[in-house]
């Protein structure tokens, strides 16, 4: 079967976000939207998921917990976990490696930690926009520990993609999925990257604001209605 998702998008944790990024809108978004499944990834934290989880849990919508993650080469990966509990041990990693540099609201915006009614709780305080300190081949190695999966995120764009960074995609790193950006010609991608035939594309809004949310126009095909299922197909190198 074919699952509706949206597996990027922003909470107002992340300061670029929008004040209206709450886990219960955001949530009540993709119901409106007729998705199956969505992920909330916000900038190399993960402070969120555990509320957006238990209001996920009272509706049909799946919420597969994520992260972005900016590496030390700054470039930004999809990070997605079957559980709450391993992106709550993922944070373990991410205070490890983010940079100790307290976040300046008056550039940045705010970085908001919300309870389950939408209540403002807290702010994280260490700066979110930065890079971290670890390498692609690491951020691999800690996800794979977790059964996670990593996404490249927005490969197409010019700047934090792993291509425009790295200039490609290292075969070595376990890595079957790329994130296409939305109305992106990918043929003209795949001029001066050829190889990229052998991923698997996916489309996700990267949501700043709530109206960005995909409509059902981005699916991944599943054994089964769940997010291990949704992780496989992720993860499963292309026939
Ligand atoms: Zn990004
Ligand atoms: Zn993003």
């Amino acid at each position: 079967m074919n699952l509706e998702v949206d597996l990027h998008i922003h909470s107002g944790l992340s300061p670029c976000a929008d004040i209206t990024m709450t886990p219960n809108n955001i949530i009540n978004m993709a119901r409106l939207k007729r998705l199956d499944a969505i992920a909330i990834t916000d900038h190399n934290c993960t402070k969120n998921l555990r509320v957006a989880w238990e209001i996920a849990k009272s509706t049909d919508i799946i919420l597969v917990p994520g992260v972005e993650l900016t590496t030390k080469e700054e470039v930004h990966l999809v990070c997605l976990f079957d559980s709450i509990v391993k992106a709550e041990y993922f944070q373990k990693v991410l205070d490890r490696n983010i940079s100790n540099i307290k976040n300046r609201i008056d550039v940045f915006g705010n970085q908001y930690i919300y309870d389950i009614n939408d209540e403002i709780i807290g702010e994280y305080e260490l700066m979110l926009m930065n890079a971290t300190e670890l390498s692609i081949e690491n951020a691999v190695i800690e996800v794979k520990k977790l059964n996670g999966v990593i996404i490249p995120a927005h490969i197409d764009r010019s700047s934090f993609s792993i291509l425009s960074n790295l200039g490609f995609i290292s075969p070595e790193l376990e890595i079957n999925t790329v994130e296409i950006s939305r109305n992106f010609n990918y043929n003209e991608l795949k001029k001066d990257h050829p190889y990229l035939e052998k991923y698997k594309k996916i489309t996700n809004s990267d949501a700043h604001i709530l109206g960005d949310i995909l409509e059902r126009e981005s699916f991944v095909e599943v054994e089964e209605k769940n997010i291990s299922s949704i992780l496989e197909t992720l993860k499963r190198k292309e026939p």
